[in-house]
């Protein structure tokens, strides 16, 4: 299958989309798992970093259609200077909340409100705070919140696909997808460098779209020459 797209990632995720319901409108296919190869921009000649499908929404997505991300997930959450980060803490989804290393709880929501638009909406992103006394009054202050008041951590929309694709990331299966996914990127190499589509002649989404897809049809064609060669002619006496 063939999606041309700009080199934007909302527009790569949508084309990744587009091809997954083709692929089950045509062919009833539907794929147990989806490994993102390093993504290849052509125009630019550059490899962009391969967790543009790591984002929420696509994780979400995914694990919404029951088919396990093999992705590396996009998480902005690690801290360069030393202190804790979201990993360090513990969730606790019975009871919504985050326990700190200390063993203490950081809360969304700290009492019931009668305005259920204050409350909890269960959708996007959601702020998690420790109490400020308790903060105050840590021993391990310095090595968590050493600059705040409390210690307040974000949960992101998404985040149960997140961690799905978290836990998949430590599996051998995972460690298998990894080397599968270079099959892909060899294919991207050759386009470029055999088939010359280090640039594109024809302009516009549908010029490129034409591009790749005879492209594409010559890559199928090569291998399939190679599974069924020709068969020889005998030789004459
Ligand atoms: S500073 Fe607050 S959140 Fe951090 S470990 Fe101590 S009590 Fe927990």
């Amino acid at each position: 299958g063939v999606e041309a797209t700009r080199s934007i990632r909302q527009a790569e995720v949508g084309a990744t989309r587009t091809m997954l319901e083709k692929a089950k409108d045509r062919f009833d296919l539907h794929p147990e798992r989806l490994i993102a190869p390093l993504i290849d921009c052509f125009a630019i000649n550059c490899r962009a970093a391969d967790t543009a499908y790591g984002s929420g929404p696509m994780l979400g997505w995914l694990v919404d259609r029951k088919i396990a991300p093999h992705i590396p997930v996009i998480d902005k959450s690690d801290r360069q200077d030393g202190t804790w980060s979201r990993d360090d803490f513990e969730w606790d989804a019975d009871n919504d909340q985050f326990i700190c290393p200390e063993g203490h709880a950081l809360k969304q929501f700290r009492r019931n409100y009668s305005d259920p638009n204050r409350g909890q909406t269960g959708k996007g992103r959601a702020k998690y705070r420790a109490l400020k006394l308790t903060c105050q009054a840590c021993p391990s202050k310095q090595q968590c919140c050493p600059n705040a008041e409390a210690r307040t951590i974000t949960r992101e929309e998404h985040e149960d696909a997140r961690q799905v694709a978290r836990d998949i990331a430590k599996t051998k299966q995972y460690e298998t997808s990894m080397k599968l996914r270079k099959k892909v990127e060899m294919l991207f190499a050759h386009l470029k460098r055999i088939l010359g589509l280090r640039r594109l002649r024809l302009r516009g989404p549908n010029g490129a779209n034409d591009e790749f897809l005879l492209a594409a049809t010559a890559q199928n064609l090569r291998k399939l020459a190679k599974v069924f060669p020709a068969p020889q002619k005998p030789q004459s006496a």
